[in-house]
């Protein structure tokens, strides 16, 4: 389906959700207020992380949505996936996280580039329950990730890795991960492999787990190869075609990550409307005052326009134009979920200064939309690119 640089990515859509999907939207809603609600508060003070929740989504599918049900997983489509990760988003952005990560940066990249064997050793474990992780980032490469300096050479029937991640979301916590490193130092962006890590690999060490602003419930933590030795056949493709798989990943995952700003946004949003209801001020509920109106009906439009253009998106995987659609609803959705989380906070006064009120977490957690799978200015640059070629 290849669309022109004029064209849209809402040609000959339908954005009705099939009933399956309108069905698996009112199960996982059920899930996330029932199991997953209560404990949001305690888990963000403590910095805990859910793994008996992340068990009870395993067994719902909600962690290998995108793998086929010949591996054991729940071989959804990724409208359904989307759905999901905006209702988990609504009630907690730090699961929400540990599954899009596991489902879209670790499961989806093993599905569409590993051999058959990697496949069938390493997908059924990740949809029994273990979760997955992603490691592109270094302290000196993040948004020019053609730059990591991570290596990986080739002994016998291994790959040996030297070098060291940062910023990894479920190191400490995940079974796998995928990792991008150097096996040709001379051929530039064309010399990276990719490669499946077992987290029990020899001469991989996790780092302290980071201090974060927000999405305290999830883990992120450095990853440190020394001499880490992993069988040849977890390569993924063949060698040097490592950096195209991982850009290829996140023009698929960053609809993820649009779907769960969609989630919080919404959330923002009702948390807003809400409030504005029950607050008097000069005699009246706030939300008789037009100022205020005039902040949710923004808040509520941009919800809508993030939502379409995030479901839109998703029928062009695997086109031409995937990564700039892709770019496009991770941009606008990641920065209305900013505006509206700023905006529902003033719209809850001091008392949205206070970690009494659930406004104050949405606000830290919602900062890091913009960042993570590529930063807003990187999806600018990918959006001007297609436009420009
Ligand atoms: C909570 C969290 C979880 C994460 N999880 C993972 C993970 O699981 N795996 C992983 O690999 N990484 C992960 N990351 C890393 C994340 O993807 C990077 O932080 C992000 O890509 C930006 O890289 P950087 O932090 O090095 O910023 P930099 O690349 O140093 O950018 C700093 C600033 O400069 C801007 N900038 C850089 N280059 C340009 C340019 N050419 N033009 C204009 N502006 C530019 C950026 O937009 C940004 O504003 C995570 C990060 C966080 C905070």
């Amino acid at each position: 389906m290849s669309v022109e640089a004029s064209g849209s990515a809402l040609d000959g859509l339908s954005f009705a959700l099939t009933e399956e999907q309108v069905l698996l939207r009112d199960e996982v809603r059920r899930f996330a207020e029932e199991r997953i609600a209560p404990g949001v508060a305690e888990r963000d003070r403590e910095h805990s992380f859910p793994a008996d929740v992340l068990a009870e989504m395993a067994e719902l599918g909600l962690l290998s949505m995108l793998v086929p049900e010949s591996h054991g997983g729940a071989g959804m489509d990724v409208l359904a996936y989307l759905v999901a990760i905006e209702e988990i988003a609504r009630v907690c952005p730090s699961i929400a996280v540990t599954m899009s990560v596991t489902n879209s940066v670790c499961c989806w990249p093993i599905v569409h580039f590993g051999s058959d064997d990697l496949k069938s050793r390493v997908l059924p474990a990740l949809a029994a329950g273990e979760i997955g992780g992603f490691g592109l980032t270094e302290p000196g490469s993040g948004s020019d990730a053609g730059a990591l300096t991570t290596t990986a050479r080739r002994d016998g029937e291994s790959w040996v890795l030297d070098g060291e991640k940062a910023w990894i979301t479920n190191a400490g916590v995940g079974a796998y991960f995928v990792v991008l490193a150097r096996t040709d130092p001379e051929a530039g962006k064309r010399g990276i492999s990719a490669f499946v890590v077992p987290a029990d690999a020899p001469g991989l060490v996790v780092g302290p787990p980071e201090e974060k602003l927000g999405l305290r419930a999830s883990v992120t933590a450095g990853l440190r190869f020394e001499g880490c030795r992993v069988d040849a056949a977890n390569l993924l493709g063949e060698p040097g075609q490592g950096l195209k798989i991982a850009l290829s990943t996140l023009d698929h995952s960053r609809l993820g990550i649009a779907a769960q700003a969609v989630g919080v946004h919404q959330r923002a949003l009702d948390l807003a409307v809400a409030y504005a209801q029950e607050r008097v001020q000069f005699g009246v509920p706030i939300a008789r005052h037009q100022a205020i109106q005039f902040k949710l009906a923004e808040m509520a439009t941009e919800l809508e326009a993030a939502r379409v253009l995030t479901r839109a998106a998703a029928s062009y995987e695997g086109s031409a134009e995937a990564g700039r659609f892709a770019a496009e609803a991770k941009v606008l959705a990641s920065e209305a979920a900013n505006r509206a989380c700023y905006e529902s906070l003033q719209i809850h006064g001091g008392n949205g200064f206070s970690e009494d009120y659930e406004i104050a977490r949405l606000y830290r957690d919602v900062r890091v939309l913009t960042i993570y799978e590529g930063t807003s200015e990187m999806q600018r640059l990918i959006i001007a690119r297609h436009l420009l070629r």
